[in-house]
């Protein structure tokens, strides 16, 4: 059997016993999580999301870039559309992870510098191959960058690819992006 026909298998297994018909757009746990497109770093496995739940944006390394705030700028917009309380609380989870395959990219740094819109000269602040740092980073790129309410909680996490353990480095916390805040 090819991969594809595993796959086509495995999809209608879920469309008869996995599927929730109905499910809202909204993320029912009002949740965002930005992670590692790395194979073994799915939010759905490792934070047990099911259908619904939470909004996932996944990049290289699941770090926060100009694409990343592009797309969050959409999602809120989006949100806004449908009617969302915009300052109805929301979680929004940073993901890292141990053995990231951003850490190959270290000798590409015109690669590297193209994906933060940064100059080359800038990459050693971004970290690319500290995850406990790099979280830390990517929480403040985030507060500098994006106008979102006061009630948003974020939390950053790390993940060990070794022993499956998320490690919560930033405790929950509301982000204060508005001068008056
Ligand atoms: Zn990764």
């Amino acid at each position: 059997m090819s991969t594809l026909d595993t796959l086509i298998q495995r999809s209608q297994a879920f469309a008869t016993e996995g599927f929730t018909a109905g499910l809202p757009l909204m993320p029912t746990l009002r949740t965002m999580v930005i992670s590692c497109a790395d194979p073994r770093v799915d939010p759905a496995h490792i934070l047990g999301l099911k259908p619904g739940e939470a909004v996932v944006i996944r990049n290289v390394g699941g770090r926060i870039t100009p694409g990343t705030l592009q797309n969050m700028q959409l999602l809120q917009t989006i949100g806004q559309v449908m009617g969302a309380n915009p300052n109805g609380e929301f979680n929004l989870i940073i993901l890292h992870h141990t053995d990231c395959g951003i850490n190959r990219l270290e000798d590409r740094p015109e690669l590297l510098a193209a994906y933060f819109g940064i100059d080359k000269t800038a990459l050693p602040a971004k970290a690319v191959s500290d995850p406990h740092a790099s979280i830390q980073i990517d929480l403040a790129v985030l507060k500098a960058s994006v106008p979102l309410p006061p009630s948003w909680k974020v939390t950053g996490m790390v993940y060990d690819v070794n022993t499956g353990k998320v490690e919560v480095i930033v405790p929950v916390e509301s982000i204060q992006t508005h001068p008056s805040a």
